[in-house]
């Protein structure tokens, strides 16, 4: 394995709007650091699995049809930092608000650590739509491709088992831009909440997935 930098930032929250990339950059991230990824969506799926007290409240609100509260939420987040928030951590969906974000300085605070870096993927819902329109699956072979991106050799016809291409169904528009009007109510909130903090670091995230890791390892190590 290659030497690790010794300058790592390993408690990290990574913003970004839907199709961002922020899931996969976080989870390859905190594969690389060798720290937890933590998900709220994850963290809550696992506790309602594992029947717990957190788990059983959570199931109770979802299944009433409330949003699980911040409270809810905090405490999610204060079990899964231990008590000393070591060897670090990737958030991503955490936090959600500005009020999110102060209780987790606080969370950190009382745990005497604080957070390394907030990285911002930073990339337009037209960049987002124009990945998702270009996508072509291969029904046989499952290969993904782009129109434009990532063509394939031959027009329309997979470089792989040369099926015939097809425009991939689950990729919704109106989803995504659902998602992202709900991004715009509280994403570029947090950005400048922590843009007046030290340790924020922004990047453009219409890259490729490749591309973003390399400038996101560089951004954890610089
Ligand atoms: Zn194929």
């Amino acid at each position: 394995m290659e030497a690790q930098p010794t300058g790592k930032r390993r408690r990290i929250v990574l913003l970004g709007g839907p199709g961002s990339g922020k899931g996969t950059a976080a989870a390859w991230l905190a594969k690389k650091l060798a720290v937890p990824h933590l998900s709220t969506g994850d963290m809550l799926r696992a506790e309602i699995a594992a029947g717990s007290d957190l788990g059983r409240e959570a199931a109770a609100s979802t299944a009433s049809g409330r949003l699980v509260s911040d409270d809810l939420v905090l405490r999610l987040v204060a079990a899964h930092l231990g008590k000393d928030a070591a060897p670090g951590f990737v958030f991503d969906g955490f936090p959600r608000t500005v009020a999110q974000a102060e209780s987790l300085d606080r969370l950190l605070h009382e745990r005497a650590s604080r957070l390394d870096l907030v990285l911002h993927l930073d990339v337009p819902l037209a960049a987002v739509e124009e990945r998702i329109v270009g996508r072509l699956g291969c029904p046989s072979c499952g290969r993904v491709y782009h129109a434009t991106r990532m063509p394939p050799k031959k027009d329309g016809v997979c470089d792989v088992c040369g099926a015939a291409l097809q425009k991939r169904k689950d990729d919704n528009l109106e989803v995504l831009r659902e998602r992202w009007k709900v991004y715009g109510e509280w994403g570029p909130r947090l950005v400048a909440y922590y843009r007046r903090h030290g340790g924020f670091a922004e990047m453009d995230a219409d890259v490729t997935a490749e591309e973003l890791y390399a400038k996101v390892w560089e951004a954890t190590t610089a």
